[in-house]
């Protein structure tokens, strides 16, 4: 398998690239895909690296780097959201940009993947900072995005306000309002009814179906969750609401754990006033390393990815794992977690309800008709259903785990996609 041109250095085993690589392969293997079909899904279509200057509050100038890969385009404009983080580099965005082209295709949603990042600790920056920021790095990915092209969306380290000064930026230059550029925008300039909850929502059902099919506990789950920004808060509180137990929750400082339980919407009161999970006085103080190692029926990591390796898989407790965050898992844990018998929900699967909302908002946006929360949650609903069945049919048949068959029916569905364009020329 042929990897893109600056990977001829090994990257370390944790690399998110090479993360995704290793799933693309271990699913590629399973498939009759022709060698140059193979090696063109293998790679990222095209990668727009920029460096640009930002004027500080203080009047200097720091300079960024920024990036927007399209990993595929076969099935559609491509989808993906806009990081703000320290670590971004090119290969995580690579990697996140080759998770997305996978979701969308199992969700049968008409868009390949992509993924932006800003290498930026956004807690640093000042709000005008941020809008400075984020219209400058607008402006210099504007050369590939559009509303037919490339649609961007929230993820780590962005909001529905840095959406807003998106679609704002991208609409000074083309002269008049595109809300369509981009998703996860506030309801009042064309967002969605249900985005920010579309994620968290999409675990809750996965882990709800999981549950079900394999017989392990749900309604009375005890539940911890890494992470606690959009994804995990909502996450735990749809599973709160539906019977069950969020013993541990955690963000980036430390998290806390309560054996009788959270209420995940006071932790949320009390990160909104402090910053911070730490603190909380309904639990006691716990790191991230021992969190994820908790006893519990349910471990959602929902921050970043690398979380669960191989070094502390064997420790895990959790029964069934729901990934609300993209790559948590490493392969080398993936082995362990399926030999001690540990069900994980794979991330293209278990967090797709973000993009499958996004897809509501842009198709929203294009016809300027827009649906009502109710309408939005009930078509989210059967299109996670219908592709957890698939999931699950794939494994049972193929006789292995979630992931691989999640990878095996993407993975098809974009090389059969492929093959009927044609390669052009
Ligand atoms: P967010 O910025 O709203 O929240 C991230 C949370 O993770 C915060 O609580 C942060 O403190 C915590 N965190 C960050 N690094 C951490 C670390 N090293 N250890 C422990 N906690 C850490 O981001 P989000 O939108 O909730 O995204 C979380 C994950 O879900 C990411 O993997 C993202 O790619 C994935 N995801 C997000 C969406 C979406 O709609 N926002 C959709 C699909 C997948």
């Amino acid at each position: 398998m042929a990897k893109a041109p600056q990977m001829l250095v090994v990257p370390a085993r944790d690399n998110p690239w090479d993360m995704a690589l290793r799933q693309f392969n271990r699913a590629a293997d399973l498939l009759p895909l022709k060698r140059g079909i193979r090696d063109f899904l293998g790679f990222p279509h095209r990668e727009l690296t920029v460096h640009f200057p930002v004027q500080r509050d203080d009047g200097s100038v720091q300079v960024f780097t920024g990036y927007r890969v399209h990993h595929s385009s076969v099935l559609g404009p491509t989808k993906g959201g806009i990081r703000y983080a320290p670590q971004v580099d090119l290969d995580e965005v690579r990697a996140l940009a080759m998770w997305m082209t996978w979701k969308c295709a199992l969700m049968h949603l008409p868009y390949g993947g992509a993924k932006g990042g800003v290498a930026v600790d956004p807690l640093t920056l000042s709000r005008a900072e941020l809008e400075h920021l984020t219209r400058r790095y607008t402006t210099e990915i504007s050369v590939v995005i559009g509303p037919q092209r490339d649609i961007p969306a929230p993820d780590v380290g962005t909001n529905d306000q840095i959406m807003a000064w998106i679609m704002d930026t991208y609409s000074m230059h083309a002269g008049h309002s595109v809300p369509a550029v981009v998703t996860g925008k506030p309801v009042s300039i064309g967002g969605s009814a249900g985005r920010r909850e579309a994620t968290g929502r999409g675990v809750m059902i996965t882990a709800r179906e999981a549950a079900r099919r394999w017989e392990l506990p749900f309604a009375r789950a005890h539940v911890v969750v890494q992470g606690f920004g959009n994804v995990g808060s909502v996450a735990a509180a749809l599973l709160h609401d539906q019977g069950c137990r969020i013993i541990g929750v955690s963000d980036i400082y430390g998290g806390v754990v309560n054996p009788d339980g959270l209420d995940p919407r006071a932790v949320l009161r009390h990160v909104q006033d402090t910053g911070r999970v730490s603190g909380y006085r309904g639990g006691d103080a716990i790191g991230n390393d021992a969190l994820l190692e908790q006893p519990c029926d349910m471990l959602v990591p929902a921050a970043i990815e690398g979380q669960i390796t191989g070094a502390n898989a064997p420790r895990v407790k959790a029964r069934l794992i729901v990934e609300g965050a993209n790559g948590p898992t490493t392969p080398d844990a993936d082995e362990i977690l399926n030999a001690r018998g540990i069900l994980v929900v794979p991330d293209i699967l278990a967090n797709a309800g973000g993009v499958i909302v996004s897809y509501f908002e842009w198709v929203q946006d294009l016809s300027s008709l827009f649906w009502s929360e109710d309408e939005i949650n009930a078509r989210l609903e059967p299109i996670m259903v219908g592709a957890f069945d698939r999931v699950a049919a794939t494994a049972r048949e193929r006789e292995v785990d979630l992931r691989t068959a999640a990878m095996v029916n993407a993975v098809q569905r974009v090389a059969d996609a492929l093959m009927t364009r044609g390669i052009y020329p």
